[in-house]
């Protein structure tokens, strides 16, 4: 359903949610985006872990920050072109990295440290952590802290369980552990091979202060129109005066533990 207004709206108005299309439309039409999104990014976990647990969806709402975030690297092909466009426009950003994928590249890593981005953990070698035992999910966070201690220098403060989900088992232990586990507010589901103009679509139509953006970078994946999408979307928030933060600077956090 689109609507067509007489006049032009007013410029400083939330923006409606203006997906470009139907997210999982296993039975289309029958079930709304929305449906399908919060099912697929986790959020049918209670509200309130917010406030038992570090954990977040959103960084605070009250201030032009908005942060980007890059899941599953790093890779040969996306990352450094992802890391020229952040220098150019002088962006920091976040990489929740593999550490299957630190081993391969570890020149990588140590680019991405040099040039001011923050790295978090999303596991070793990116299981459905709901699936495993504590003690399997524990081996695969304490490999890839050490991996990143060993490339990097600290222990991550950040990390993003794989498909977004969790259970609260693991929630209490990553809270235990001193870390703030985040999940994302806009989901460019870059993955499925969208186009730039698509991705920009779908971070200009949903952004709203305290954004956290998921992208990714990983070995075999259609990315392309992700990594051109930073071309088309950074330049146009910078000149709102929007600020494009790392995940420490958000939360007023220590990027380790
Ligand atoms: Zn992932």
């Amino acid at each position: 359903m689109r609507y067509f207004y007489p006049f032009s709206p007013p410029v400083y108005r939330p923006q409606p949610m203006r997906y470009v299309e139907p997210y999982y439309p296993v039975f289309p039409y029958s079930k709304s985006y929305n449906y399908y999104a919060n099912y697929y990014r986790g959020s049918w976990t209670p509200l309130s872990w917010v406030e038992q647990y570090n954990y977040a969806f959103s960084g605070p709402a009250n201030s032009a920050n908005v942060a980007l975030t890059f899941d599953d690297g790093p890779d040969a092909t996306f990352t450094p072109q992802i890391l020229d466009k952040l220098k150019k426009y002088g962006v920091k950003a976040t990489f929740f990295l593999l550490g299957e994928n630190m081993e391969k590249y570890p020149d990588l890593v140590r680019r991405i440290v040099a040039e001011g981005h923050v790295i978090g953990n999303h596991t070793y070698s990116h299981p459905n952590i709901t699936t495993l035992s504590d003690q399997e999910f524990v081996a695969e966070m304490k490999k890839t802290d050490d991996l990143i201690f060993k490339m990097a220098g600290y222990r991550p403060r950040f990390f993003r369980p794989t498909y977004g989900a969790i259970d609260e088992n693991k929630l209490r232990w990553a809270t235990n552990q001193n870390m703030m586990v985040i999940q994302w507010t806009i989901d460019t589901l870059d993955w499925e091979g969208r186009s730039a103009e698509q991705i920009n679509q779908m971070v200009n139509g949903n952004i709203l202060p305290g954004s956290i953006i998921l992208q990714h970078n990983a070995d075999g994946v259609p990315l392309q129109g992700s990594v051109d999408s930073l071309d088309l979307f950074i330049p146009a928030l910078l000149q709102k005066g929007t600020r494009f933060v790392t995940l420490p600077q958000m939360f007023g956090l220590p990027k380790d533990r």
